[in-house]
């Protein structure tokens, strides 16, 4: 009897975290490109999302209405973002390319995408923070009132600075926290644009690693800064895989195969922090953000 009891009591006990697993996320990180189509059918990436317990997902792709073959449905709302590499041609010269603007503008006016980006601006390999390409997409999203979504990849937070103040009414997500900045020089961008919100996807160890140790620890110096901004950061797996195998360039992505890999890593660290602050993480900030309907800010 006693070892019955015990056993459902391990049972119940061993349970708690796959149910604490579950618990609902949004993941504003995702990609679709067509070389993940190739080994995720659309169907089936929705379903991985359902099996996670995503209820809010951002997607963006290359070309650009591949993300459209992902949509809503039981409990999974997914928001699609207009990407600037409008196709595969593009992917690296997509500030070169004026007809961006036109079909931005046109994606954003019909409604079929409320955000833009994931668009990537690193110094050396371009575009200018001055080109007219990108210029004119900051214009549309203060325009349209839509999130931004922007990688940079610089020594500082100061390279994205004067974006961020000179569309200072344009909301704007921050790419992997920058990318390898250390968390004290992220989170200095709060100071200068509180338009800004930083997001944490491919911190995990198998993209740019930095959150937390070899064991999953989340790092004191990132804690430090989560706790003092709980309400700027949100979380995405970015599940893009092969994207640091150069070698392996002949191959397609199978980024959406490892998703239970890349959620959990975040999971895990959010376990790691006072429940209130790891919820508004996990969930309501985003859900928060998120509400704020598109639109001429009139009418906001
Ligand atoms: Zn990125």
């Amino acid at each position: 009897m006693i070892k019955a009891i015990l056993t459902l009591f391990l049972l119940v006990v061993g349970a708690a975290p796959v149910l604490a697993d579950k618990a609902p996320f949004a993941d504003i990180h995702l990609h679709y490109n067509w070389d993940q189509e190739e080994v995720v059918e659309p169907a089936k990436a929705v379903q991985i999302l359902q099996d996670h317990n995503v209820v809010l997902a951002v997607v963006f792709s290359t070309p650009t209405p591949n993300a459209l073959k992902l949509v809503s449905q039981d409990g999974v709302r997914i928001i699609h973002f207009f990407s600037p590499y409008i196709s595969v041609r593009n992917r690296n010269s997509w500030f070169r390319d004026e007809q961006v603007l036109v079909e931005a503008r046109e994606g954003l006016q019909s409604g079929k995408y409320t955000g833009i980006g994931e668009l990537h601006v690193v110094p050396g390999l371009g575009p200018r923070r001055d080109d007219k390409v990108l210029q004119g997409l900051l214009k549309l999203a203060a325009e349209f009132n839509v999130p931004f979504n922007i990688h940079t990849e610089a020594a500082s937070h100061s390279f994205f600075k004067p974006i961020c103040q000179q569309y200072s009414d344009v909301r704007f997500l921050w790419a992997h926290a920058g990318g390898l900045l250390p968390p004290e020089d992220a989170v200095s961008i709060f100071k200068v644009c509180p338009n800004v919100w930083i997001e944490l996807s491919a911190k995990d160890p198998w993209h740019y690693g930095g959150l937390a140790d070899d064991d999953g620890k989340l790092k004191e110096n990132w804690k430090k800064v989560l706790l003092q901004y709980p309400d700027r950061f949100m979380v995405g797996t970015d599940p893009v895989w092969n994207a640091h195998q150069r070698d392996r360039w002949y191959e397609a992505d199978e980024g959406w195969l490892h998703y239970d890999k890349f959620i959990n890593f975040h999971r895990n660290w959010l376990g790691q922090l006072p429940k209130q602050v790891e919820e508004k993480i996990r969930l309501t900030n985003a859900l928060e953000f998120f509400s704020k309907k598109p639109g001429n800010h009139s009418s906001n």
